[in-house]
Parts: C-alpha cells; sequence; structure tokens
C-alpha cells in the first residue's frame, strides 16, 4: 500500500479537496517513484480522494508501468490534445469537481488555464505547503539512498582532491570529477560541481573558470550526486600546498563552527537555533560579517528544499528531517572557506551523509 498517497488522500477527505493535480517531475516521483525529465511534455499525477492515475506521454508508457506504483497509467501522443484526456479520466472517477489542489510554485500559468476548463471549475487552491511539510521527514527508504549518494560524494571529494596539480584550471577538475562519477554509473550531480581556488572561493556562489591552481592556497569543492532519485551534498576546503597563519585560523573557525552544530543537532530544537549556535562561533573569532548565508537547507529528492536553516525558522527539528550543516567565512578578494556535511535527525542527534575527514587536510605536490 502506497503510504504517501494515502497521507494526501486524508488530507484531501479533511479539506474536501476532489482532486489534486501535480506535475513537477520530482514531486511526481516522490509520489509514484517515476523519475522523468518531460520538457516541455506533461507527466503529471492526478488523485482523487479514492484513486489516482498517471498521465504520461505515450514514449514513456513502458518505464511509467516498469518504475511506478500506480495502477492506472494512461497515455498520450504529441498529436492529441493531452487536457482532453486528463478531462475525460477525472470525471470517470468523480462526477462533480469543487475544488482542485495545484503545487503553485511549479505549475505554469499556462497549464493553470488548461485545468480550470479540464476540470471545469475556477476554484484552485495551494497543496505546497502540505506536500512541502509530508517532504521534510524523510523515510527509511529514503535515508538509504541519500546514504549512498553521500558515500559517492565522498568518493569524487577524493577524486578532486587526487587531481590537483599546479597548473591545472578550476574547470579541468571539475570536469574530471563529473566524468569519474559517471564511470561510477552516476547519471547526474546534484547541482553544477563546484571548484574554486583561492580568492575566487571568497565568492560562495562563484563559478569555476580558468583560473590555474597556484601553490600555496585554498581549494573550495562544493559538489554532490543523484543517486536513485536523492541527492548528496558537501564542501571540503583543502590547502594546496603551505597557507598562511590567517588562512588556517579562518579554517579552524569554519571547521568549530561546523562541529559545533553538527553536535548540538537535537529533536525538539528550533531550525533557527542551529543557525545562533554556528553564528556564535564564527561571530566570536571576529568573522561574523563574513558569513553571510544561512547555516543551512532541507536535502532529498533535489539539493535544495525544506526545511531552511536560518536564524528566524521556528521549525522543530524531528528525527527524519534532512538538512545541510555549512558555515562559511568569504573575505572578498581575499579568501573563502566553507566545511558542509549534511545530516539526517535521529533520535539522539543526526548522523552524517557524509563522512570525508575535516582536519585541514595539506596537499604537497
Ligand atoms: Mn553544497
Ligand atoms: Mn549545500
Amino acid at each position: 500500500m502506497n503510504k504517501k498517497r494515502m497521507q494526501l488522500q486524508d488530507y484531501m477527505a479533511s479539506e474536501q479537496i476532489d482532486v489534486v493535480y501535480l506535475d513537477n517531475p520530482n514531486t511526481v516521483a516522490y509520489f509514484t517513484n517515476f523519475e522523468s525529465n518531460p520538457h516541455e511534455r506533461i507527466v503529471a499525477y492526478i488523485v482523487t480522494q479514492s484513486d489516482d492515475f498517471l498521465f504520461v506521454p505515450s514514449l514513456e508508457k513502458e518505464e511509467a508501468r516498469e518504475q511506478s506504483n500506480v495502477e492506472n497509467v494512461y497515455t498520450y501522443r504529441d498529436e492529441e490534445n493531452p487536457w482532453g484526456i486528463i478531462s475525460e479520466k477525472t470525471f470517470e472517477r468523480i462526477e462533480e469537481i469543487n475544488l482542485v489542489c495545484t503545487d503553485e510554485a511549479s505549475l505554469t500559468v499556462a497549464r493553470y488555464h488548461q485545468l480550470q476548463e479540464a476540470f471545469n471549475t475556477t476554484n484552485f487552491e495551494d497543496i505546497g505547503p502540505f506536500i512541502d511539510q509530508m517532504r521534510v521527514v524523510k523515510t527509511q527508504d529514503e535515508i538509504d539512498k541519500m546514504i549512498i549518494a553521500g558515500e559517492l560524494a565522498d568518493e569524487a571529494l577524493q577524486i578532486g582532491m587526487d587531481s590537483l596539480v599546479e597548473g591545472i584550471t578550476e574547470q579541468e577538475v571539475a570536469a574530471i570529477i563529473d566524468m569519474e562519477m559517471k564511470k561510477r554509473g552516476v547519471s547526474e550531480m546534484s547541482f553544477s560541481t563546484l571548484v574554486l581556488f583561492g580568492d575566487h572561493a571568497a565568492s560562495p556562489h562563484g563559478n569555476p573558470g580558468e583560473r590555474q591552481l597556484k601553490q600555496n592556497e585554498f581549494v573550495l569543492f562544493d559538489l554532490g550526486v543523484i543517486y536513485n532519485g536523492y541527492a548528496s551534498d558537501a564542501t571540503r576546503t583543502v590547502a594546496f600546498g603551505e597557507i598562511s597563519e590567517k588562512e588556517e585560523e579562518i579554517y579552524e573557525v569554519v571547521l568549530n563552527a561546523q562541529r559545533t552544530a553538527q553536535e548540538a543537532v537535537k529533536p525538539g530544537m528550533r531550525a533557527g537555533e542551529l543557525d545562533q549556535i554556528a553564528r556564535q562561533v564564527i561571530e566570536d573569532a571576529g568573522y561574523g560579517k563574513y558569513f553571510n548565508h544561512r547555516l543551512g537547507h532541507g536535502i532529498g529528492k533535489t539539493a535544495h528544499e525544506f526545511p531552511s536553516i536560518h536564524g528566524s525558522n521556528e521549525t522543530i527539528l524531528e528525527p527524519g528531517m534532512c538538512f545541510s550543516i555549512e558555515p562559511g567565512i568569504y573575505v572578498p578578494g581575499e579568501v573563502g572557506v566553507r566545511v558542509e556535511d549534511c545530516v539526517y535527525v535521529t533520535e539522539e542527534g543526526c548522523q552524517p551523509f557524509t563522512s570525508m575527514d575535516k582536519e585541514l587536510a595539506t596537499i604537497y605536490r
């Protein structure tokens, strides 16, 4: 029995929602196990209070039937009008539709107009917050996949460190990491692999470029892979040759903040408190103004989801929640250091998905 679908239908019954229409590929896969990348075509999961069906382009029919846990899979050919079929299949299950819910954050306006006609109502509400709430606590099965995604991220970090040599560019290192991961069966990284050298790492969202590696500077890796539809995300900063005393001090402050926060995780605490704990360590060391982003973000089917770990988030941490702990110090034009592990909350504390050593690694080559 599909527990996620039941949880959704219980909610639909309590809120008198007649139809839920979902077409964000990640959300569809979350409920149905069917992973897809439909581009402009429609892959939709449609749920009524007593039934459900999956609607896919006919070229995806076999995969959808094999992978998904949904009994009824309907298809449309490119020359057909998909909305007519959606309307027909939905009205086979329900006579009258008074309230439809969609995920407003991902539904396009064009599709919204089509759905009003297909379902013959203009009464639409947002189901997004409820689904975010469902997705925030992971099942053991989801966590098991994320553990393997984490192990692969550890491997990717090691590959990156092993590839460092004077003169290599950031892009070259990123390409080596991505290629080696592909050889290991990873079809997709969680996001574009980040490799930044020296002062370039001072911008937290910099892009790997033509910059060449010099002796005696930091290298920042931020990467993750998708494994069976679940993401990993980890950052390590390592020294290539001898770094300055100030750089070493900055590294120790970031590491201390990261570890202090990771050790403080407990079910029952506020998410915001965790951000404050890490921030306090960095402020006490005098670098507060150089930590200019939240402590972390939730992770699961995508590298960024709920809960957001920022100072004013009142969400209470529960076992099964998964998020990153990634403090950083960025001194513009000079140096950037970040250390990141993603963790899942347990009954006692938390467990990290990645286990690459966090003591400052120095590479002489
Ligand atoms: Mn990251
Ligand atoms: Mn992250």
